[in-house]
């Protein structure tokens, strides 16, 4: 029988603010010396209280909106209540009923219907926990806890069971890092878990896609310990893997939290989730409801250009294909940087150019795009420049090119008279006769070889 894979994804980012969530301490944790930048309120101590952080409410808010979520002028932060080394004050902060956004969506490339939507169910903000490291000290075993994580603000993004393969799990991903670093509110590294992901993974006969709402699993596998693009994939492969093998001996899979072991490429058992895990969550008492109005969540929104904004218009402006596009706007930087060489070209070459300017953005985004030049050091009017400069020997190296092809031509009658009788393929060997004459680019060779041709 052939299975469908159901995926949905819980993505945690951390917001890259000043201080922390609840108090005053530097939220920066990475590389720190442990336990360096704490206070009573992210130890835990008893009688400190909360002060939310402005700035990751806002950014909470900023990023839902980006995700298509509606923002819930009421909303609360809630406790969930359970025991860990890690968590000194034995609850999270989190929000559980009234997340600050929900009902929102992200857009894939579909290859059958052209777009598929990602259902976000929601995205609140909480804090995070200490992190626990697990040592040898003097030949004893021992775990070791650090807090300077503990209360850093957490954003956390939770997708309905949508994907359907690995390949929208990694654009998905891909995507939303894109956002959340465009609206500059996280670095959302995987590899200092600045963003992890907890991918839930079930399998469904295809029978079970029959309809429009399709019968889920009511199980499903949920996985840890991923710290990179590539262990998603690897270990969402080989938990459909897993559970295709379970079914097809006729076993049935159970509910549980499963980690990837990235030295034996397997997933683990990690625990049994209980049906009814019982957090206990109530309102958190220490902090008020918040209201926002209307107009503030307005105030809130990016004002800059989301992504998929900026490539459409990179690409209607100026002319440039889906691949060019897509790398000029895969962040900020370097959309910005593409623009100024743009703007500097209009600028420096004047109206009396003889390049069309279609041709110099083209040529622009080719320099950015095959790193030809170090755009942390060369200003975009400096690239415009060294681009007129080469241009001009590329120009004299054009006659040497030109008799380069002619002699080619010459010197193989047969091979163009066999070109010339359909075997079309042979026009690589004359690139590369012209070649070894002029170093010049194959397609320009190319081109003049079937021009003369
Ligand atoms: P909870 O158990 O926290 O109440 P859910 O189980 O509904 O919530 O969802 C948690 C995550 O698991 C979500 O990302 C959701 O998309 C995903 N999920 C829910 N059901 C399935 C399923 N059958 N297969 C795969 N993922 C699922
Ligand atoms: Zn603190
Ligand atoms: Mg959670």
């Amino acid at each position: 029988m052939k299975y469908i894979p159901i995926i949905g994804l819980e993505v945690h980012v951390e917001l890259a603010t000043e201080s922390k969530m609840f108090c005053n301490c530097p939220a920066e944790h990475f590389g720190v010396e442990p336990n360096t930048h704490t206070c009573p309120v992210c130890l835990g101590l008893p009688g400190a209280l909360p002060v939310p952080n402005k700035k990751a409410l806002e950014w909470t808010i900023m990023l839902s909106q980006a995700l298509g979520c509606k923002i819930n002028l009421e909303s609360h932060f809630d406790r969930k209540n359970y025991f860990y080394p890690d968590l000194p004050k034995g609850y999270q902060i989190t929000q559980y009923e009234r997340p600050f956004g929900e009902n929102g969506g992200v857009s894939l490339k579909n290859q059958e219907s052209g777009i598929k939507k990602i259902r976000i169910r929601r995205v609140h903000l909480e804090e995070d926990t200490g992190k626990l490291q697990h040592a040898e000290i003097n030949g004893e075993s021992v775990s070791l806890v650090d807090f300077n994580r503990s209360g850093v603000p957490l954003v956390e993004i939770v997708t309905e069971p949508d994907f359907r393969s690995i390949e929208e799990v990694d654009e998905y991903l891909k995507k939303l890092q894109k956002i959340i670093r465009y609206l500059g509110i996280s670095n959302a590294d995987m590899e200092k878990g600045s963003m992890r992901i907890e991918p839930s993974v079930s399998i469904a006969p295809i029978s079970n896609f029959k309809f429009k709402t399709p019968n889920l699993p009511n199980y499903r596998v949920e996985l840890k310990n991923i710290n990179s693009f590539r262990f998603a994939r690897k270990a969402i492969d080989y938990e459909i893997k897993r559970q295709t093998e379970l079914l097809e001996k006729g076993d049935k899979i159970i509910q549980q939290t499963r980690g990837w072991d990235d030295i034996r490429n397997v997933t683990v058992p990690q625990r049994e989730k209980e049906k009814a895990h019982d957090y206990r969550y109530f309102p958190e008492p220490d902090i008020p409801p918040i209201e926002l109005t209307g107009e503030q969540v307005s105030g809130i929104k990016y004002q800059g250009e989301l992504p998929d904004e900026k490539f459409a218009r990179f690409q209607k402006d100026y002319g440039l294909s889906d691949y060019d596009a897509g790398i000029l706007t895969e962040n900020r930087e370097t959309a910005d940087y593409y623009e100024a060489a743009v703007k500097a070209a209009n600028v420096l070459v004047g109206a009396d150019r003889e390049i069309p300017l279609k041709l110099w953005r083209k040529m622009i985004a080719n320099q950015i795009i095959n790193k030809k030049v170090n755009t942390a050091e060369t200003v975009p009017a400096e690239l415009v420049k060294k681009i007129v400069e080469s241009k001009k020997t590329s120009e004299v190296d054009e006659e040497k090119l030109d008799a380069a092809v002619n002699e080619v031509l010459n010197n193989n009658s047969e091979v163009v008279a066999s070109f010339k009788n359909g075997k079309t393929g042979v026009i690589g060997f004359l690139i590369g006769s012209v070649k070894r004459i002029v170093p010049a680019d194959p397609r320009l060779i190319e081109e003049k070889l079937r021009k003369k041709l």
